[in-house]
């Protein structure tokens, strides 16, 4: 065991690099699948268990199934009935490697060579989880408006033992930040005990800001037909206050009201409409916060230091 993770730790950088863009491509492919499937009832994840053409139905061989390659190689038609095969699948693929490979080099390698230490894996395990829960939550958000309760509770089961291993919710954190609400027993416990209270904390915050807004802009509210803040939205602060613990679920909730705020006004001004669902810029402020805290807290002091200077 020892001997093993002494070979590991000496693995050149760039081994895991492009292992992890690697895995990530063919996640990426199977994070396609549930997109698809996942809110289609009477199509289940793993039966059919190949691919098929959505248009002709004909399944499709495993080498065009290959991530980012088969979609290249048929130049994203249909081999058999020529329908186009949307960007999107290559896009999702290639960005699930990307941020696979920047998790990898975030956490084992940019403070420092640490894969020969167990538990370093583990945080990287909860990162990568992490961006393959939100990114089909994003999309089936942006495509139907609407969240399977399956991709909210479903990860709930893993995550809040996840809570455990508190290095994940501490990593990027300046130190003197405690992402734990509680202090007696085992680590571990307070850890779990933590999360839980980080997303009721934020379910609830978010329910009571939905019904708040309800009633102030009632008038508003039934024009567009239905409620200010979306169940599923609500549901996922749950999920990310598991996931990320407090201080990243904080600075992950500002990410996505900074990044919706400008989006929404470019989408004012080009005249498009209906704005985009709010579950996608939460699951972007939760991969950004997960994977960038520490350049996120860097951020934060050097705008402090500007504020400063100005008085
Ligand atoms: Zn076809």
């Amino acid at each position: 065991m020892k001997e093993a993770l002494e070979i590991i730790g000496e693995m050149p950088p760039a081994f895991w690099l492009v292992l992890a863009f690697f895995l990530g491509s063919f996640v990426g492919s199977f994070l396609n699948v549930v997109v698809y499937r996942l809110p289609r009832n009477c199509l289940s994840i793993n039966n059919p268990k190949r691919s098929f053409c959505p248009s002709c139905k004909t399944q499709l061989k495993w080498s065009d199934n290959l991530p980012i390659v088969g979609w290249a190689v048929l130049r994203g038609k249909c081999r058999y009935c020529g329908v186009r095969f949307g960007v999107r699948y290559p896009l999702v693929e290639l960005l699930t490697a990307t941020l696979f490979t920047l998790a990898t080099w975030r956490v084992l390698i940019s403070d420092g060579n640490v894969a020969s230490q167990p538990l370093a894996w583990l945080t990287l395990l909860h990162t990568v989880l992490v961006i393959s829960v939100l990114l089909p939550w994003a999309l089936i958000d942006l495509d139907l408006r609407m969240i399977p309760d399956k991709l909210t509770l479903g990860p709930l089961i893993v995550f809040v033992p996840f809570a455990a291993h508190v290095d994940a919710m501490k990593f990027g954190l300046p130190g003197s930040v405690d992402p734990l609400i509680f202090h007696f027993g085992p680590t571990w416990l307070n850890g779990i005990l933590s999360a839980l209270t980080a997303g009721i904390a934020a379910y609830a915050g978010l329910w009571l800001i939905g019904k708040t807004a309800n009633v102030i802009f009632a008038k508003r509210v039934q024009e567009m037909g239905g409620e200010a803040m979306g169940g599923g939205d609500i549901k996922l602060m749950l999920l990310m206050g598991v996931m990320l613990g407090w201080p990243k679920l904080v600075a992950a909730f500002f990410i996505a009201i900074f990044a919706g705020a400008i989006i929404g006004v470019f989408q004012i001004i080009l005249r498009k409409g209906p704005g985009t669902p709010f579950g996608p810029y939460l699951a972007l402020g939760a991969i950004t916060a997960a994977l960038g805290t520490k350049w996120l807290v860097a951020l934060y002091d050097w705008y402090m230091s500007f504020l400063q200077s100005l008085v």
